[in-house]
């Protein structure tokens, strides 16, 4: 049994929150580029240092050094049965690096959130974030303690590139590098759009129903 499978989205569409579900769901792991990018910044290691400041901008980190973090996570033992990749691909070459790599079978399912931009835009605003990754949202879902994370008792904080000013050109460069990949898993018949609005646990069903569809078990 293998499941290879993307989530594609705006930013604040909710990949990482379905994505966290449905990889302890179907036992796949959860390889979100965005997380792994950020723990290098926050160890300060020499890849971290180099795309700190393009990160915080909102502009998307080279291809080349995704690349290389992306191949290195998926030849761990515990990707051998598949994975859910959350923010990889993000641009057409990145797209046909991965279809290269996957060889003839290729990726099961691209599952896409389909969002509206002012639904988006209010859920990144009041994004709330511990660096372990936990997330809340000032309003949808506060923490029990204000300002302090419920698993972890971390201080909360709003991501650089979180702040109101980054948001705009983030959905930018999501329309302009990100979504003319959906043109390109389409034609391959291998994308699924998922409507993305509403509560959570609601897009949630809508999400799993899918993978319960479309991949096999
Ligand atoms: P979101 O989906 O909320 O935009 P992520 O956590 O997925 O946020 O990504 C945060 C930032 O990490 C991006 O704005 C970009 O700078 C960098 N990043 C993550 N994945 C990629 C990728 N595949 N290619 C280039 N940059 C990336």
């Amino acid at each position: 049994m293998k499941r290879r499978t993307l989530l594609v989205g705006p930013p604040g569409s909710g990949k990482g929150t379905h994505a966290k579900r449905i990889s302890s769901r179907f036992k796949i792991p959860h390889v979100a580029t965005g997380d792994m990018l950020r723990a290098e910044v926050a160890a300060a290691t020499t890849l971290g240092l180099a795309v700190r400041d393009v990160m915080e901008g909102g502009d998307l980190v080279p291809d080349e050094l995704v690349l290389e973090i992306v191949t290195t996570r998926l030849s761990q033992p515990d990707a051998s049965r598949g994975w859910l990749l959350d923010g990889f691909p993000r641009t057409i070459p990145q797209a046909l690096a991965l279809d290269d790599r996957m060889g003839s079978r290729g990726i099961d399912l691209v599952l896409t959130l389909e969002v509206p931009r002012a639904e988006i835009v209010g859920r990144i605003s009041g994004r709330r974030s511990c660096s372990s990754g936990h997330v809340f949202h000032v309003d949808a879902d506060p923490p029990r303690r204000e300002g302090f994370c419920d698993f972890d008792g971390e201080t909360l904080f709003q991501r650089q590139d979180d702040r109101p000013e980054v948001v705009l050109s983030r959905l930018e460069v999501y329309e302009r590098e990100t979504e003319p990949l959906l043109g390109h898993y389409r034609t391959s018949g291998r994308l699924v759009e998922v409507d993305g609005s509403g509560p959570p646990g609601e897009v949630y069903a809508r999400v799993e129903a899918v993978f319960l569809d479309r991949t096999d078990g």
